[in-house]
């Protein structure tokens, strides 16, 4: 009797297993694949959204290599030491973004252009974030200064750059640009009155007679 008890409580048990284990069995294959889909499916909006970022990325990086071309080919010749900067640049950004299939063929056009004039440039600086592009001055100054001697060519490049990111954001990037013996350089020498200065243009107008001439920056 007591082994028919217990016989019936183990079928018993054993029917409720049954009755639940294999729904909760087929709940979780479900799972693990659903799962699975779920997991890929995530995997590749994040590869995807990653990618967009890439190429936001690498529309600023056109127009910071464009920007180092631009400096380097200032004086025609590029210097040894100028190119060895280009060319890391050029080989850092390429590796980087092996995975972008048009960044290659880009970066390649932009470096093997022998005469970036600023057109060339601004069209790349167009397309990028001013606010990175501004950041990056700093560096684009120094690379300048790679050979050592600035040139009066190089500082117009960087003068022309600055321009531009004033007048596309309206912040004076201008603010650091050093005016050469303004002191001194306010006489009008048309009619000898005080010339005004416009930081932003880097000119001295004259109020009275209306001549009109560029000063030369200097960067410090
Ligand atoms: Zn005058």
């Amino acid at each position: 009797m007591a082994a028919t008890i217990a016989n019936n409580v183990a079928k018993s048990v054993s029917r409720e297993v049954t009755r639940y284990a294999a729904p909760v069995a087929t709940a979780a294959a479900t799972a693990a694949i659903t799962g699975a889909v779920q997991n890929s499916m995530q995997q590749r909006a994040i590869n995807q959204a990653r990618e967009v970022e890439q190429r936001r990325e690498l529309r600023d990086l056109y127009a910071k290599l464009a920007i180092c071309c631009y400096i380097a080919h200032a004086d025609g010749a590029v210097t040894d030491a100028e190119k060895r900067e280009l060319d890391m640049i050029y080989r850092e950004i390429s590796e980087g973004y092996s995975n972008i299939p048009e960044a290659k063929n880009e970066l390649t056009k932009i470096y093997n252009n022998v005469t970036p004039d600023f057109v060339f440039v601004e069209g790349y600086m167009n397309m990028a974030n001013p606010d990175i592009l501004a950041s990056f001055l700093t560096l684009a100054e120094a690379i300048s200064r790679a050979d050592s001697s600035v040139s009066e060519n190089e500082d117009r490049c960087i003068y022309n750059i600055k321009k531009y990111l004033t007048d596309r954001t309206g912040k004076n990037y201008l603010r650091n640009v050093v005016l050469k013996d303004t002191s001194t350089d306010l006489v009008c020498p048309g009619c000898s009155a005080t010339m005004k200065l416009d930081k932003y243009n880097n000119t001295l107008t004259c109020p009275y007679c209306g001549q009109t001439r560029y000063v030369e920056v200097k960067y410090t």
